[in-house]
């Protein structure tokens, strides 16, 4: 529901929010000589909205509910073809919006999900949800079938901005919702900042706001323009400006900020959570665990290869009903690509990675991967290194994103 995010992608770093490393190609498994044959976690990909937003660019179709029984007999098939249920300790429902179904059309998903992906003791089950969707028939349902987690895109509780990003809810609306949603184990709350023409004081006002309603988990996103979208084109044609760096980088500073200030732990690049309430469906993604992904242009991760299903939802339902696979693309990657992929998902986690673990999980020296880079981001003190663990330090995080491809390029 967001722009900086992912869902069932390998670019999976939360959802309904800016997609955050576009340089990060995959989540995979560093165990090279043993992939584990039972995966963890499962991803539902369910690709429908009611509309779409500007910046969006995540697999859906909006307006297309006369597609939903299809996709439902799709992803039947797309589950049979595991022939047995598969238990797994975490499950995410991602989307398009998996609460955009109407209750029946949500009764019959959860279900199948049940039915092929069941959730072990103590599991985590979180669940996409559009706070405009949250009535008591859904929340009801959800609960029902076991669901632990709901993310929420809200976004912002200012309505120009709101208007702006092109979402379909009031600012008011999480204060009717809040009774009913604490009912979950977990909740988290998605919000976007650097918007065209937004203020520091405007952030932090979202996140004052945010504050008052003491979410587990809060995911914060800059705003980025993706090919394709009509934000993209809006600012090629001059209808949009994005906001000037130095503001982004103290709007993010600012999240920070509020995180050390509310007691919320800053776990990751965009992530801050209540202890206990980490997202560890995505945590799965970042420490490189294998994972199945069901659904359109949902990616799987298993016995050491990543598979990505046809993206489009036409063609997903339309191969599967015809005895075809919804695969359009696998890939092994090599051992030295999946260890320096591991060191990328391993710095976005602000606990770093500990060198000596790293190397022998992956089989490769951190130091020779990076190179002579390393000194150098020492030196200028983007990174840190203390106790035989690497990690980022305040002035790299702000930076993180450029430097990745130091860690990706050979
Ligand atoms: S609500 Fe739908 S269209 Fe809007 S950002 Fe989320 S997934 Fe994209």
């Amino acid at each position: 529901m967001a722009p900086r995010g992912g869902r069932g992608t390998f670019l999976t770093f939360s959802s309904h929010a800016p997609k955050p490393a576009a340089s990060v190609r995959s989540a995979v498994n560093q165990n090279d000589a043993q992939p584990t044959a039972d995966p963890s976690s499962a991803y539902v990909h369910v690709p429908f909205c009611a509309q779409r937003c500007g910046y969006c660019n995540f697999t859906l179709v909006a307006g297309r509910d006369d597609l939903i029984d299809g996709y439902l007999r799709a992803l039947e098939k797309e589950l049979e073809d595991l022939q047995t249920p598969r238990p797994v300790r975490t499950l995410f429902l991602g989307g398009g919006t998996p609460t955009h179904l109407p209750p029946p059309e949500l009764q019959q998903l959860l279900t199948l999900i049940e039915r092929w992906f069941p959730l072990l003791p103590s599991g985590e089950y979180s669940v996409e949800a559009n706070p405009r969707d949250v009535d008591e028939a859904r929340t009801d349902l959800l609960l029902a079938a076991g669901v632990t987690r709901i993310s929420l895109g809200m976004q912002s509780f200012h309505a120009a901005k709101l208007r702006l990003l092109e979402r379909d809810h009031a600012p008011q609306v999480l204060e009717q919702i809040w009774p009913r949603v604490r009912q979950f184990a977990s909740v988290s709350l998605d919000l976007i900042f650097g918007t065209p023409g937004e203020s520091l004081d405007e952030w932090k006002a979202d996140l004052r706001e945010a504050g008052t309603f003491e979410p587990d988990h809060l995911s914060t996103y800059g705003l980025t323009y993706e090919k394709g979208t009509a934000y993209w084109s809006r600012v090629r044609r001059g209808d949009l400006t994005p906001l000037d760096e130095e503001l982004e980088r103290d709007m993010y500073l600012a999240a920070i900020e509020h995180g050390e200030s509310t007691g919320l732990e800053h776990y990751e690049v965009s992530n801050f959570a209540w202890p206990g309430h980490r997202c560890r469906h995505n945590e799965n993604y970042w420490q490189g665990g294998e994972f199945f992904g069901v659904g359109p242009g949902a990616a799987s991760f298993l016995a050491g290869e990543r598979r990505v299903n046809h993206r489009s939802p036409f063609t997903y339902v339309k191969r599967l009903l015809s005895g075809q696979s919804p695969v359009q693309e696998s890939e092994r990657l090599g051992a030295e690509d999946r260890a320096r992929e591991s060191l990328v998902f391993g710095l976005r986690r602000l606990e770093g990675v500990q060198l000596e673990e790293f190397a022998r999980r992956t089989g490769h020296q951190v130091a020779d991967l990076v190179g002579d880079m390393l000194p150098r981001f020492l030196e200028e003190k983007w990174l840190v290194l203390a106790d035989g663990r690497l990690r980022l330090s305040r002035d790299g995080l702000l930076l993180s994103d450029a430097l990745w491809p130091h860690f990706l390029r050979r």
